[in-house]
């Protein structure tokens, strides 16, 4: 069967917040192997996964799906009422540039 990878998801509009590319730009990028959908694409690092058998798994997710887990964070903080802050999955974004103006 031929699978066909879904169109992007544009961000909703009615939601205010950062535009993708703004979400994006908190990520670095290199090429790899995106472990949700398995796109090879540009793909950012969000950790590793260790196994009982010390094997370790590299986790990398490429930009749509970044989006889609950025979007999820959005909408648990506001359920939950906290802050949502992009950039963060997998705690990578701690060493960015800080945003000094
Ligand atoms: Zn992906």
């Amino acid at each position: 069967m031929d699978y066909t990878a879904p169109p992007n998801h544009p961000a909703d509009p009615a939601e205010k917040g950062m535009t993708p590319d703004a979400i994006l730009g908190l990520y670095n990028w290199t090429a790899g192997t995106c472990f949700r959908c398995g796109d090879d694409d540009f793909v950012t690092p969000l950790g590793a996964v260790d196994t009982p058998r010390g094997e370790r798994y590299e986790l990398d997710a490429c930009g749509c799906c970044i989006l889609r887990l950025e979007a999820e964070r959005r909408r648990y903080a506001l359920r939950q009422g906290i802050q949502y802050r992009p950039g963060t999955l997998g705690g990578t974004a701690q060493d960015g540039p800080a945003s000094m103006s």
